[in-house]
């Protein structure tokens, strides 16, 4: 089974007594998907996950082009404009993997042990481990007008540098590993804080996949029953969401990406729509609140 999580730290921010502010817009380093963004993939090989083969890498970089072209499309019908540029990490001889193993085997197997604080910390300390060896294959920083040179030592060092050299604010991170287990997971962290940067580790080459993680990076909600739904209440919700967006690609991940399309909800979420339709707003908030116009 395919799952999709993403970790949410708080949701929304009361600005007055009946506007809510949700924190995924204008937040973070992705803030809202417009303008020139770059797509930086980092291929990762670790003891319990296939080798990344040239092949493998290859067809995946196809499918995060094919996942990125569709956004820019859907971005045109609603006369936004974005540009996705897709890099990928190699070192200066071209080796495209950076290995680093789970500290408990799988990525579903470390994020889930207990407590649940310690496994995002395993994930925080495994993908800055990686960013720090990306880090040193980006050209070194000689700009004369700085005076302490980028010390890229974790992800957000890596990302300051990353926008130093494609000169643009917008950049996503996404860590891809080679899955072969069909119940792994792909998921999406930080993208209602500003403490940490947010970034998408993918298990999956599947272009629907990618785009829907992309998407969470941007701010993004996940529209179907993830495992934080407990709630007789939430599940009643995320059932009518589901219902109410039957192709959305935060809804069905797993259908094929040609058949999905992004509804005004999650339009609103990453910055395309200024307002909310007030429908939808009656799905997240109680009675009398209402959402805010960005
Ligand atoms: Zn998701």
């Amino acid at each position: 089974m395919l799952l999709l999580i993403v970790m949410v730290n708080s949701c929304y921010v009361p600005s007055n007594l009946r506007t809510v502010v949700f924190s995924s817009v204008n937040n973070n380093v992705c803030k809202r998907l417009d303008g020139d963004i770059v797509l930086y993939a980092i291929f990762v090989d670790s003891k319990f996950t296939n080798p990344w083969s040239k092949y493998d890498i290859e067809t995946t970089l196809d499918s995060i082009r094919v996942a990125t072209e569709w956004i820019e499309q859907k971005a045109l019908e609603d006369s936004v404009d974005v540009h996705i540029q897709v890099a990928y990490h190699k070192t200066l001889q071209g080796r495209v993997p950076i290995k680093n193993d789970f500290s408990k085997k799988t990525l579903s197997g470390t994020l889930y042990k207990k407590p649940l604080w310690s496994g995002v910390r395993d994930i925080y300390k495994w993908a800055d481990k990686i960013a720090k060896e990306a880090g040193l294959s980006m050209p070194r920083d000689t700009s004369p007008i700085t005076n302490i040179k980028n010390d890229l030592k974790n992800r957000e060092r890596l990302i300051a540098r990353l926008r130093d050299h494609y000169q643009t604010d917008h950049v996503a991170l996404m860590y891809f590993i080679n899955n072969y287990y069909s119940d792994e997971i792909s998921a999406t962290f930080d993208i209602s804080n500003d403490n940490n940067v947010e970034f998408s580790i993918v298990s999956f080459k599947n272009p629907s996949v990618i785009a829907h993680e992309f998407l969470h990076l941007f701010g993004a909600y996940d529209l179907y029953l993830t495992q934080y739904d407990v709630k007789k209440r939430d599940k009643k919700k995320k059932d009518k969401l589901m219902e109410m967006f039957p192709n959305e690609v935060m809804a069905f991940a797993h259908r094929n990406l040609s058949s999905l399309n992004i509804s005004d909800f999650t339009k609103y979420l990453i910055g395309w729509k200024k307002e909310m339709p007030v429908e939808y707003q009656r799905l997240l908030l109680k009675k009398g609140y209402f959402t805010a116009k960005y």
